[in-house]
């Protein structure tokens, strides 16, 4: 018996090997075999950089350049779909808006750089400061928003007051703030374009009391 072994390499990584066994005489059956069975191989292999690299273009497109959390596509597309589940359900979904207070301010004194680090900094406390099934993502700028689905308004209160801290407590160039504003689905808006609306509003209110807070 004759038994044909061809490993299976895909990124550089082995991946296994395929055996096949014939019991032919002749040397070029053989052969052929092996040509067979090398290019399967060849194209498992390529099958498999294929779903690789489509991954990595999946994720590239679901998640924010500089901060590597959800960007604002994956909010819009998780928003939406919390809010059909939870009226579904009868469930409630919380939104937050948070924004980086006097941020131009900061740029301005300690540069774009360290501008940059402190908004992935905030990111992870962010993101780091809710729970598995909510979603933290970069709305744009120095600009958060966070889908917090089964919680609410009053849950809601405990939630962001933990992230204003968590932001409070990043390593930067000097101290953050945020401000932000927070709305419950249904009780302030029956739908995602009313949500963000009424939480853009709820931030801008704790903007002009004085930053650093929490408006819902
Ligand atoms: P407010 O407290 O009212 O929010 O004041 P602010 O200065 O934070 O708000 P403003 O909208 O005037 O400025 C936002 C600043 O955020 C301006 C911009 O330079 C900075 N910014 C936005 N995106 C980025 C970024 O990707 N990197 C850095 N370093 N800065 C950014
Ligand atoms: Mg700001
Ligand atoms: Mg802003």
């Amino acid at each position: 018996h004759n038994v044909v072994v061809a490993p299976l390499i895909a990124e550089g990584q082995p991946l296994g090997v395929v055996c096949v066994e014939h019991t032919g005489r002749a040397s070029h059956i053989e052969r052929r075999v092996v040509a067979m069975v090398t290019q399967f191989a060849a194209h498992a292999a390529l099958a498999l950089r294929n779903a690789w690299l489509l991954e990595q273009v999946q994720r590239m497109a679901d998640t924010d350049a500089l901060t590597g959390i959800a960007n604002r596509r994956t909010f819009e597309d998780t928003l939406l779909k919390e809010i059909s589940r939870a009226s579904r359900q009868g469930e409630q979904v919380t939104l937050m808006m948070v924004d980086v207070d006097h941020f131009k301010t900061f740029n301005d004194t300690y540069g774009h750089r360290a501008g940059d680090d402190a908004l992935r900094g905030v990111a992870q406390a962010l993101a780091g400061g809710c729970r598995v099934f909510d979603t933290a993502a970069r709305y744009g700028g120095e600009e958060f928003a966070l889908v917090l689905p089964s919680c609410s308004s009053a849950e809601s209160l405990v939630v962001s007051e933990r992230l204003r801290k968590r932001v409070a407590g990043v390593e930067a160039a000097a101290p953050l703030t945020a401000s932000a504003g927070v709305a419950t689905f249904p009780t302030h808006a029956s739908d995602a374009e009313g949500l963000i609306k009424a939480a853009d509003e709820a931030l801008y209110e704790a903007k002009a009391a004085g930053r650093d807070r929490i408006i819902s």
